[in-house]
């Protein structure tokens, strides 16, 4: 748990560790700095023999006067993602593990997703009767515009398979439910939170600010995917959709939070996913901070 002002931020895991094979998201990272980074890092990061990365997927838990927050759903259960095994028809504890931190389904006011990638909305919905219902029946849920139209005209010709068919089985049944509100890239809630356009990893990425009482944290999505890419923010990520726009966003993030006492809350760096940005000569580093439950 960690507290920003008012706002208390508990982190939420639905698959941690998952091991990525390096070159899959960073064609780029040859083996030696690979290694280099894996004996720099340690075995929390980098597995020593196989040189896969470690990451994780969590869902970040926002409360505060009675108002609870959820951003990015991760993969959710009993989801068909044939392509990804490990995100292929689950079945897990993760709503009772959200009752144990004290949420049930009805108590969350709003859902948010960074953006609209298959492992950030997963748990928007769940299988009830054979039908994708949202899971938070209370909830609105609150979607950056140009990312859904982004994605709404892509599934008009790629249909149903789009983004492991996450769109259709976790995005669809939320509208047609009259529980989404779409939002400016630049909107503004209350208690303090506010949206920020950071378009390049998918045209519709957004930070999220957490900022009270002096304190402020920012919720980075897949800004950043690995804590290598401290080292390395420059380097392009597979996983981009803009990889050049996405690495001139990775990089100003570093330069405007580095020495700051902004707590960067990362979409999926291993537990506590929590931390501060530094400078470190002419690159970057990570520290975490902050005892997360997960
Ligand atoms: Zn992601």
């Amino acid at each position: 748990m960690l507290n920003l002002g008012h706002w208390r931020v508990d982190r939420l895991a639905d698959i941690d560790p998952v091991r990525l094979p390096a070159g899959r998201g960073f064609p780029q990272l040859s083996q030696a700095m690979l290694r280099e980074h894996a004996d720099r890092l340690g075995p929390r990061f980098i597995d020593p023999v196989t040189l896969e990365l470690l990451i994780s997927f969590h869902t970040w838990v926002l409360r505060r006067d009675g108002l609870t927050i959820l951003v990015d759903t991760c993969i959710g259960d009993h989801k068909d993602r044939p392509a990804r095994p490990d995100w292929h028809q689950r079945d897990t504890n993760w709503l009772e593990r959200l009752a144990a931190l004290g949420v049930s389904p009805e108590s969350v006011d709003r859902v948010m997703c960074t953006h609209m990638h298959a492992d950030h909305l997963g748990w928007n919905t769940r299988l009830e009767g054979g039908q994708w219902v949202p899971t938070f029946p209370n909830a609105r849920y609150l979607m950056a515009e140009v990312e859904y139209r982004h994605w709404a005209r892509r599934y008009e010709t790629e249909g149903a398979g789009l983004n492991h068919g996450s769109f259709a089985d976790s995005v669809l049944p939320v509208v047609a439910r009259g529980q989404a509100d779409m939002v400016s890239m630049s909107h503004r809630l209350e208690g303090g939170l506010c949206l920020e356009p950071a378009s390049g990893h998918t045209p519709g990425t957004v930070l999220i600010h957490v900022e009270d009482a002096g304190h402020h944290g920012v919720l980075t999505g897949d800004i950043l995917h690995h804590p290598f890419q401290l080292r390395e923010p420059a380097m392009p990520s597979a996983y981009c959709e803009d990889p050049v726009e996405a690495s001139r966003v990775r990089v100003a993030l570093c330069e405007r939070f580095a020495d700051t006492a902004t707590q960067i809350l990362t979409a999926h760096f291993p537990a506590p996913s929590v931390g501060r940005i530094v400078r470190d000569r002419s690159h970057f580093d990570f520290v975490f901070t902050g005892e997360v439950r997960s």
